[in-house]
C-alpha cells in the first residue's frame, strides 16, 4: 500500500481526517492558484483546454527551475573532482530500451472502472473491507489489472513501420550507461566516479495528478556513481546523506523530509538497496527522490546486447570488471513543488493605521528565489530617485535577477514581491539622494521578506551583502 494511504488510515477519527484533508486540499489549491497568478506554472496549451499531465513554467517558474538545477549541478558536479557531466539525446536507438528491460517491463498495472469508465492505477486504489474501490465513483466493479507500458512510442524517419519505432526516454540514466565507455576514455577517471545528467523524461502516466507532482513530461537530475562491487553499500549510505544535505541547503527542513528504506520484496529486481527520500506534501508523504544501488545490472545488460565491452580496467589488480553503480535520481518538478509547498505561508499583519490584512509570502531560500531583490524608488515622479534606483539595478543585474518596480504604494510593491518569494526589497528614498543631510547619502533601506525588518546599508555594500545570502 502506498504511504499516503497508510498514513491517512492511521488517523483515529474520521472527522479529523476529513478536516485535515480539507485543509490540505485548500492549501494545495492556494498554491496552484498562486502559481498561475504570479507566473510560476501554467497549464500547457491552456487556450485549447490544456493537455493532461503537461505544464509550462512562466517567468518566475523558469527562474526557480534554473536556480534549482544550477545548484544541483554545482553540488553534484562542479564542487567535486569525481563527477563529470553528460547531456544525452531524448531519442535513442530502440535497442537501448530492449536491453534495459523497459520495452518489456516498464509498466504500471492498470484497471478500468466498469461503472464510470475511469482508467486507474491498480496499485494506488483505496480499499474498503479488503476490496479495491474506484476513487472516482466508489464502485467495486473493476476489471482485472493489466500491464500498461509507460513509454511514449514514436517513429524515426518517414516510414511509420515497426523498424522505425523508438520511444521518448522515460529516464535519463540509460544514456549515461550507454556512453559509459566514451566518458571513461575522455575523462580518464578512476573508480569510484560519477556521470551526472539533467534532462527531460517522459512517461505516459495512467493518472497524472497532484499538479506538477506526477506529470507526463518532466525533468530529472540523475547521477550514476560507478564503483567497485565492495563499495556499493557504503556509497548508498554516503549518497543518501549527501542528498539530504542538498535538500537542507535549498531550504527543505528536516522535519518535512522522511527516508523510507524500500523492503527487499518491493525493490526493483536489480537493486540491492533503495531509499526513497520523501517529502510531506499537502496531499501526503510522497517520493521526491530515489537513491538506489543498481549493482552492475545496466552495464551488463548493455554489454550483452550491444556486444561492445563496457568494462573498466583496474590498474592495481590488472583485471577487468563491470563497475557497480549507485544512483541518486531526483525530479526537478517534484522538488520545485516541494519548495513551493514548504515556502507558502499566510500571516495576519497589521499596518500603522491598525488595519489587519493577510500577507501571503513565499519563504523560499534566497538561493532558490526567482528574483533576489526588488528595487524601488520611493516615488516614481522624482527624477533623482528614479535615476539613483536605476543605477542600483545596473550595479546588481550582472550578478543576480532583480526587479525594478515604481508603481503603487511602497507597501503594495513589497507585498507583490512577498508573493513572488523575493527575499530582499531595496528602497531608494530622500536620505539616499542626500536631501536629509549627508549622513545617509548613498545608503538605502533593505527590507527582509520574512521578518519585514528593515535596515540601512551603503549602496557600495549591497553586492557583497546579497552575494553572501544567495550563493
Ligand atoms: P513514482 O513511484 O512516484 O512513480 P518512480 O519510483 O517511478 O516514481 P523513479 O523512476 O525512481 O520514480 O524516478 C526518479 C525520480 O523522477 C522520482 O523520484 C521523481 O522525482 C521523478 N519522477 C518520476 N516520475 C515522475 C513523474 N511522472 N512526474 C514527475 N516526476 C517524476
Amino acid at each position: 500500500m502506498r504511504r499516503d494511504l497508510r498514513e491517512a488510515q492511521a488517523v483515529p477519527f474520521f472527522t479529523s481526517l476529513m478536516s485535515q484533508k480539507k485543509a490540505a486540499s485548500d492549501r494545495m489549491e492556494k498554491i496552484v492558484s498562486l502559481c498561475k497568478r504570479r507566473g510560476f506554472v501554467f497549464q500547457s496549451s491552456e487556450i485549447y483546454g490544456g493537455l493532461n499531465g503537461c505544464w509550462d513554467y512562466g517567468p518566475l517558474g523558469v527562474e526557480l527551475r534554473r536556480n534549482l538545477k544550477e545548484f544541483w549541478w554545482r553540488r553534484m558536479v562542479r564542487e567535486r573532482d569525481d563527477v563529470v557531466g553528460l547531456d544525452g539525446s531524448i531519442l535513442m536507438n530502440r535497442q537501448v530500451w530492449v536491453a534495459s528491460g523497459h520495452e518489456n517491463t516498464f509498466s504500471d498495472p492498470m484497471v478500468d472502472c466498469r461503472n464510470c469508465k475511469s482508467r486507474l492505477r491498480a496499485d494506488q486504489l483505496p480499499e474498503k473491507n479488503g476490496q479495491k474501490q474506484c476513487p472516482v465513483c466508489g464502485s467495486f466493479d473493476l476489471t482485472e489489472p493489466r500491464a500498461f507500458n509507460l513509454m511514449f512510442k514514436t517513429f524515426v524517419g518517414a516510414t511509420e513501420d515497426e523498424s522505425a519505432v523508438t520511444y521518448l526516454r522515460p529516464e535519463t540514466a540509460q544514456s549515461i550507461f550507454v556512453q559509459f565507455r566514451n566518458v571513461l576514455e575522455v575523462s580518464r577517471k578512476k573508480l569510484p566516479f560519477g556521470i551526472a545528467q539533467i534532462g527531460k523524461a517522459f512517461r505516459n502516466e495512467i493518472n497524472p495528478r497532484n499538479f506538477i507532482f506526477r506529470s507526463r513530461e518532466f525533468e530529472q537530475m540523475e547521477l550514476e556513481y560507478f564503483c567497485f562491487p565492495n563499495q556499493g553499500f557504503e556509497l548508498l549510505d554516503y549518497w543518501l546523506k549527501e542528498r539530504l544535505r542538498f535538500y537542507a541547503d535549498i531550504g527543505l527542513s528536516k522535519d518535512k523530509l522522511h527516508v523510507h528504506e524500500i523492503p527487499p520484496d518491493e525493490r526493483a529486481h536489480y537493486s540491492k538497496g533503495t531509499y526513497d527520500i520523501e517529502f510531506e506534501f499537502p496531499f501526503g508523504v510522497q517520493e521526491l527522490e530515489g537513491v538506489a544501488y543498481r549493482t552492475d545490472y545496466d552495464l551488463t545488460q548493455h554489454e550483452k546486447a550491444s556486444g561492445k565491452p563496457l568494462e573498466y580496467f583496474d590498474e592495481e589488480t590488472k583485471s577487468h570488471l563491470i563497475p557497480h553503480v549507485v544512483e541518486p535520481s531526483a525530479g526537478v518538478d517534484r522538488t520545485l513543488l516541494a519548495l513551493l509547498c514548504a515556502a507558502y505561508d499566510e500571516e495576519t499583519v497589521t499596518d500603522e493605521k491598525g488595519k489587519s490584512e493577510t500577507r501571503t509570502v513565499l519563504r523560499l531560500h534566497p538561493r532558490m528565489a526567482p528574483i533576489k531583490c526588488g528595487i524601488f524608488p520611493l516615488l516614481k515622479n522624482n527624477e533623482e530617485l528614479v535615476k539613483k534606483t536605476k543605477e542600483i539595478v545596473e550595479l546588481l543585474r550582472g550578478e543576480m535577477s532583480v526587479f525594478y518596480d515604481e508603481t503603487g504604494a511602497i507597501g503594495r510593491r513589497y507585498r507583490r514581491q512577498d508573493e513572488a518569494g523575493t527575499p530582499f526589497g531595496i528602497t531608494v528614498d530622500f536620505d539616499t539622494i542626500g536631501e536629509n543631510g549627508p549622513a545617509n547619502r548613498d545608503t538605502v533601506t533593505v527590507r527582509y521578506r520574512d521578518s519585514m525588518e528593515q535596515k540601512r546599508l551603503a549602496i557600495a555594500d549591497l553586492p557583497a551583502f546579497l552575494r553572501e545570502q544567495i550563493t
